[in-house]
């Protein structure tokens, strides 16, 4: 397989550690708040990343961190506590912040189709291993204390820029520059491993350490989790572009710093997700959530279907009406395989042809993740005459191992009565309101029958309902 690599800024053929176990992280959510349709994006690639590994036959051990400490506004160690503030929004403890968040995310990961990771891994439940850590770090004169706080020397480490290939006057442009620089670091990229003096007030998780009662630095639950999960060395360690300057560079230096090794083979990561202003996180001052898609109509995989139509490494613009004409596409392929499953023939196998689209899929795959192609082969095996229908569900179940779109999936008949007649009624007016795009129309005519406690499913093959008490 070719796999692009950041660290060396090219395409390489990829070769794991050890055959019989490729080790992969990935870094998690951090639980304050919503994932954001971008980070699902990120989170949808990576699947496909896990999926096309076995798929080709590797076994592979996954693991992700949950970060549930209250980390910092920006990727430096300024700003201000977001498990703290969404806990003063919602007039919740912190716990009870993480635990909400933590259950949405995965909600929206099984919505999605994302296999979960092997290990998934709270940062709390890892402090004992933290103090272990800096301690280390300590041991070897990589560190420093000012101000209560027990910071990172980047200077150091050698090459501490090797991820990004920027130099540190690029860096500090880099990260953000409208938050106050902490005097008492040496170095502007210097990081804080232990925290005892919070910048704001009523930080709400806090642990006994050595240094003082405190709470550790965000950086730090990647290199620990992966440590104590995965060993002192990895294939692949995945997360966001936005990840690379700050979190992965530092996680970088402190883990080779504490191991004397190198970490990690392969640096994969996803891009952004944009609107059309080019801008990141919001689409006409909405943020962007899988239950916002939903509450307009949509169904969860049709943003899967989408994000799948795009490379990962290149930057994917966001719209309503290019997620409907997703979806649309996708309700085509869905009933051209229902088409298939209805329709038994007897026409003569082809082996030959049949592992020839098999082949193809894989090449797809196998070339640095494009998905973009590997669907086509789909959409050709199922047009193609050299295949019989059966042969054809063959290859689907095959391809949906790492595409994951639903495709063989029956959905529930429901029972017809004249209730049955009215809900269907008002369905296809809300489907003809979204084809308007009067999203408006189409969210109104949801919240009217869900008065009547009529609940409405968005599945590939239309529109599904079913009645609440
Ligand atoms: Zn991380």
């Amino acid at each position: 397989m070719k796999l692009y690599n950041t660290l060396s800024r090219s395409i390489e053929d990829f070769k794991p550690i050890d055959e019989n176990s490729v080790k992969m992280y990935t870094c998690g959510p951090t639980v304050y708040n919503y994932a954001h349709l971008g980070n699902l994006r990120t989170y949808i690639h990576e699947d496909v990343l896990e999926k096309t590994l076995r798929y080709i036959g590797y076994p592979v051990k996954r693991v992700m961190n949950i970060t549930d400490v209250g980390h910092l506004e920006s990727d430096a160690d300024d700003g201000e506590d977001k498990m703290l503030k969404g806990a003063k929004r919602e007039n919740k403890t912190v716990w009870e912040i993480a635990q909400h968040y933590t259950d949405a995310f995965f909600r929206d990961m099984d919505s999605l189709n994302i296999k979960k990771a092997d290990v998934v891994a709270k940062a709390t439940d890892y402090i004992d291993q933290y103090i272990e850590f800096i301690k280390g770090l300590e041991k070897k004169g990589f560190t420093y204390i000012a101000n209560g706080n027990v910071y990172f020397d980047i200077t150091k480490v050698e090459n501490y820029t090797k991820l990004s290939g920027m130099d540190l006057d690029q860096l500090r442009t880099a990260s953000r520059e409208d938050v106050e620089v902490d005097v008492h670091k040496k170095n502007p990229q210097d990081f804080v491993l232990w925290f005892t003096k919070s910048k704001f007030e009523n930080q709400a998780m806090k642990w006994d350490s050595p240094w003082g009662v405190g709470y550790p630095g965000w950086h730090i639950e990647c290199s620990v989790i992966s440590l104590v999960n995965l060993g002192e060395q990895m294939d692949i360690h995945c997360g966001g572009v936005d990840h690379i300057p700050v979190h992965h560079t530092n996680e970088i230096a402190q883990t080779e710093s504490y191991t004397g090794k190198e970490w990690v083979k392969y640096w994969w990561h996803g891009e952004f997700l944009i609107d059309n202003d080019g801008k990141m996180s919001k689409s006409k001052g909405e943020f962007l959530t899988l239950s916002l898609i939903e509450k307009k109509g949509f169904n969860p995989l049709s943003y899967r279907y989408f994000v799948l139509n795009s490379h990962y490494r290149k930057q994917l613009a966001f719209s309503f009406d290019s997620l409907a004409s997703a979806e649309n596409a996708y309700t085509k392929l869905k009933s051209r395989v229902k088409t298939i499953k209805d329709n038994a023939d007897n026409k003569q196998a082809n082996e030959q042809a049949a592992v020839k689209y098999k082949e193809e899929f894989k090449k797809c795959l196998e070339d640095d993740l494009n998905t973009a192609n590997a669907i086509t082969v789909l959409f050709d095996m199922l047009k193609t005459e050299d295949l019989n229908n059966s042969q054809k569900l063959d290859l689907v179940a095959d391809f949906e191992k790492v595409l994951s779109l639903d495709l063989l999936k029956e959905e529930t008949v429901e029972i017809h009565d004249e209730l049955a007649d009215y809900i269907e009624e008002m369905i296809q007016k809300r489907q003809d309101a979204k084809k308007n795009k009067d999203y408006q129309l189409a969210d109104s005519i949801r919240a009217e029958l869900l008065e009547k406690g009529i609940v409405l499913e968005d599945t590939r093959q239309g529109v599904n309902w079913k009645k609440i008490n």
